[in-house]
C-alpha cells in the first residue's frame, strides 16, 4: 500500500471517502469490490480514533434484547458470524459471566428468559467449519459454581450467574487496517495524514474536496462524483462550512474510557455493576455494568459514559477519568484492589448520544447507525454522511451506504460481496489447525509465541512480514524481551502498510504500546529502524519519541 498523493490529485474518482476508521474502511472495501474507483483519506493515521477506542468486542447485540430491538440483535448476531468468517485470525469467541443477585425481574430468571430468546435468534448464526469458532449456548450457573469461578466477587444476595459467549477482537487497529489493505488490493487509493479542509461545490453539487497533506503542508484538490463523509465525531465540523447541512445530522457525544491493568480474570470476562444507579445495567442492581475482559495477558476494563462537551481532537483521557474508573471498579469488586500503578494503558473515545432522549447507556442501546443523503432535505447532491454506532455492524452499514452511492451514480447496485470475501490474510478455514501447522513449520527459526503473534495479527499474510527477515535475519529478533514482536514487523509497517510516524508503528501496526509503555529501549529500536527507512535525522527521531510518550500520559 503506497502513499500516492499525485494520483489522488490527478484522478476523478467515483467515490471519495473522508475518514479511515472502520466505517470508511468497510465502505472503501465494499465499493472497490463492486467495481467503483475509490479514494480514501484520513487526517491522522487509519483507525486511530473511535475505532481504536472500543471494548474490542464483536458482539451479538445482547443489550438490544433489553430494549426489545430483536431485529437489531439478529443483525448483530449475523454480523458477528460474518466477522468470524472473513477475519478468523482477529475475531475469537470469549466467555462472559454475569453474576445475578436477587430473583425474578431483578435477577437470574429474567436474564435466563432473555438469554434463551437470544440463543434462539442466533440458532442459524453458528455455521463455521472450525470447532473453535462455534459459539456455545448460554448456561445458567448455580451460586456455588459462580463462586467457584470467581471466589472474590460480592457474595451477599448472589443467586447464581449466566455464562454466555461473544467474540473479541485480538487487535482492532490491525483489523481496521486489514479492511483497508483488502480495499487497496481491490484497487482503492488510500492515504493517511491527509485532511479534508472543505468541499468543492458546483450548482449545489459537491464535486470534490480541498485537502492538505498534514505531514508536508501541501494543499491539493481531489475530484469525485460522490463524497462520503465517514468522519465519525468530526462529522459536524466537516459539514459546518456547508451551513445548510448541519441540522440533518443528529449529533452529540458521550465519552467512554477503558483501562488496561494487570490480569484480574484469566479465561472468562466478568460483568459487574457499579454501585451508582444507572438505566443501562443488564440486571439492575442499581448500577451501570462494566466488563473485566482478559486480553493479551492483561485485563481490559470499561467503559464509562459521561456527556462530552469538548472537541473530538482533545486528549480523551484525564487523570480524573482513570481515578474515577478505578474507584468504581474497587467499590464493585474490592478484591481487585487496583491501584494507579496497576494501570498499564488507557484510551478513550466518543459515541454518538441521543439529543432527544436521555438514555443511560448511550453506546449499548440507544443510538442507531445513520446514513444521510444530503440531497434529500438540504438539496446538496453528491454528498452522503454515514455515522456508525458499532464496530460490529460497520460492514452492514457500508453495504447500505454503497448501495446508495450506486443509486446516486445512476446505477442499480450490483451484489455486495463483503459478506463472503475474506479480508487480507483471512482466507483460513480452520484457524486452530492453521495456527498449529504454521507454528510447527517455523519452529526451527522462530519461537512459538512469535509465530502465534504473527498469525493472530496478519493471518496468512504473515509470510510477507517474514519475507523481510529472509533478507536480513536480524529482523527476526524481538524488539522487547517480554513481547513477541519482531523488527520485521516495523519494516513491514513502513514498506507495506504506510506507517508514517512512530505512533503508527507503536500503537497501530505492531501493538507494542497497547499493553503499556514498552520502555525506552524498545521505543528507540523502533524509532531507529524507522529512521533508517524514512531518512529521519536525530531531531526528528526525538520528536517522534516525544509524541509516543505523550500518549502514555493522560491530561491532568
Ligand atoms: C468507549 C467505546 C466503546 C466501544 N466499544 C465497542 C465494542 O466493544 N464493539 C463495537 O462493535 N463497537 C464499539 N464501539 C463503537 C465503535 O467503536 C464505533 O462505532 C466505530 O469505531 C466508529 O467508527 P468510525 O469509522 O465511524 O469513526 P472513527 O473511528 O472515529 O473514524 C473517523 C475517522 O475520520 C477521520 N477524519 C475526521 N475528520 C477528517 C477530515 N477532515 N479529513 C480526513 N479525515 C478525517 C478521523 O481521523 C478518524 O480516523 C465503542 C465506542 C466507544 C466510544
Amino acid at each position: 500500500m503506497q502513499r500516492n498523493l499525485n494520483k489522488l490529485a490527478n484522478t476523478t474518482y467515483d467515490l471519495l471517502i473522508v475518514g479511515g476508521g472502520i466505517t470508511g474502511a468497510c465502505a472503501a472495501w465494499d465499493a472497490s469490490l463492486r467495481g467503483l474507483s475509490v479514494a480514501l483519506v484520513d487526517k491522522v493515521d487509519f483507525g486511530s480514533a473511535t475505532s481504536a477506542a472500543s471494548g474490542k468486542i464483536i458482539h451479538g447485540g445482547l443489550r438490544y434484547m433489553q430494549y426489545g430491538a430483536l431485529h437489531r440483535a439478529r443483525e448483530s448476531l449475523h454480523e458477528r458470524m460474518v466477522f468470524q468468517k472473513i477475519a478468523p485470525h482477529f475475531v475469537h469467541p470469549i466467555p462472559f459471566l454475569i453474576p445475578t443477585y436477587g430473583h425474578l425481574l431483578k435477577g437470574k430468571e429474567i436474564l435466563t428468559l432473555g438469554m434463551t430468546l437470544y440463543d434462539l435468534l442466533g440458532l442459524d448464526k453458528n455455521n463455521s467449519k472450525a470447532p473453535e469458532k462455534t459459539i456455545p449456548r448460554h448456561r445458567v450457573l448455580s451460586r456455588n459454581k459462580v463462586l467457584e469461578l470467581f471466589p472474590d466477587i460480592d457474595r451477599v444476595g448472589i443467586t447464581g450467574g449466566i455464562l454466555y459467549y461473544d467474540c473479541q477482537m485480538h487487535n482492532p487497529e490491525r483489523l481496521t487496517l486489514s479492511f483497508l489493505l483488502t480495499a487497496n488490493n481491490a484497487g482503492a487509493d488510500l492515504v493517511n495524514y491527509v485532511k479534508v479542509k472543505e468541499f468543492h461545490k458546483k450548482d449545489n453539487r459537491v464535486t470534490g474536496v480541498k485537502a492538505e497533506d498534514t505531514i508536508t503542508g501541501e494543499k491539493f484538490d481531489i475530484q469525485a462524483r460522490v463524497v462520503l463523509n465517514a468522519s465519525g465525531p468530526w462529522m459536524h465540523s466537516l459539514l459546518r462550512p456547508l451551513k445548510r447541512v448541519e441540522p440533518r445530522v443528529n449529533l452529540q457525544f458521550s465519552k467512554g474510557i477503558h483501562i488496561i491493568t494487570r490480569s484480574l480474570t484469566k479465561n472468562c470476562a466478568l460483568a459487574l455493576a457499579t454501585k451508582h444507579s444507572h438505566a443501562g445495567a443488564l440486571v439492575n442492581r442499581g448500577g451501570r455494568h462494566f466488563f473485566i475482559i482478559p486480553w493479551r495477558n492483561h485485563s481490559l476494563i470499561g467503559t464509562t459514559n459521561v456527556p462530552f462537551e469538548g472537541r473530538p481532537d482533545d486528549k480523551m483521557v484525564t487523570e480524573r477519568d482513570i481515578l474515577g474508573l478505578l474507584q468504581e471498579i474497587n467499590a464493585a469488586y474490592p478484591a481487585a484492589s487496583l491501584k494507579r500503578q496497576d494501570v498499564a494503558f488507557f484510551y478513550g473515545g466518543l459515541y454518538p448520544d441521543d439529543i432527544k432522549r436521555s438514555v443511560g447507556d448511550a453506546y449499548q442501546g440507544a443510538r442507531k447507525d445513520q446514513i444521510v443523503d444530503h440531497s434529500t432535505n438540504e438539496g446538496i447532491d453528491g454528498l452522503i454522511s454515514a455515522l456508525s454506532v458499532k464496530y460490529t455492524t460497520a460492514r452492514k452499514l457500508a453495504q447500505r451506504t454503497i448501495n446508495l452511492v450506486f443509486r446516486k451514480l445512476g446505477y442499480k447496485p450490483p451484489e455486495c460481496l463483503t459478506e463472503k470475501t475474506p479480508i487480507h490474510g483471512g482466507k483460513i478455514e480452520r484457524f486452530n489447525d492453521f495456527l498449529f501447522a504454521e507454528t510447527e513449520r517455523n519452529a526451527s527459526r522462530l519461537k512459538k509465541d512469535i509465530t502465534r503473534n504473527l498469525i493472530y495479527n496478519y493471518g496468512t499474510a504473515y509470510a510477507k512480514v517474514l519475507g523481510h527477515a529472509d533478507k536480513n535475519p536480524g529482523w527476526c529478533e524481538t524488539i522487547h524481551a517480554q513481547l513477541p514482536i519482531i523488527n520485521a514487523q516495523v519494516i513491514h509497517a513502513v514498506r507495506d502498510e504506510m506507517a508514517q510516524k512512530l505512533t503508527d508503528v507503536v500503537f497501530r501496526r505492531t501493538g507494542l504500546g497497547t499493553v503499556g509503555d514498552p520502555g525506552e529501549a524498545a521505543l528507540q529500536t523502533c524509532a531507529y529502524t524507522m529512521a533508517g527507512e524514512l531518512g529521519w535525522d536525530a531531531q526528528k527521531i526525538q520528536r517522534e519519541l516525544m509524541e509516543v510518550r505523550e500518549v502514555f500520559s493522560p491530561s491532568p
